[in-house]
């Protein structure tokens, strides 16, 4: 079995706040005031009243925010690295923006079997 592999895996780069820093040209921030941003954040109360984990707002962000992201959107980060604040050994929701932009992959098994009512969702703020 053969695999060519033309161009290295798009991958997460750490924003930097230091002076002078620069995002490497043609990737993008996913940040919470960029249209990839995480709506939920760690240590808001979650659906059962107690503080979210990372673990849980990257879950949240696969099954409830990545679905509103349009495919255009999804597109456009194809092949492009994705900056976010958030260290490279911390689990990030820009993992999963990166898995879903480059592989043909749709609902994940994370999402099935639990629910939450979109009601419940305000992206707004
Ligand atoms: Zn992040």
């Amino acid at each position: 079995m053969k695999v060519q592999s033309t161009s290295p895996l798009p991958k997460r780069i750490q924003l930097k706040r230091a002076r002078g820093w620069r995002k490497p040209e043609g990737s993008v921030v996913i940040t919470r005031s960029s249209r990839y941003g995480n709506p939920f954040k760690i240590g808001d109360p979650g659906p059962d009243g107690t503080p979210m984990t990372r673990e849980e707002v990257c879950r949240r962000f696969e099954c409830e925010a990545l679905p509103n992201i349009s495919a255009a959107d999804m597109e456009f980060l194809r092949g492009r690295d994705v900056v976010c604040f958030c260290k490279l050994e911390d689990m990030c929701h820009g993992d999963i923006l990166l898995r879903r932009a480059n592989q043909e992959t749709h609902s994940s098994e994370l999402c099935t079997g639990n629910p939450v009512p979109q009601d419940e969702v305000d992206v707004e703020h």
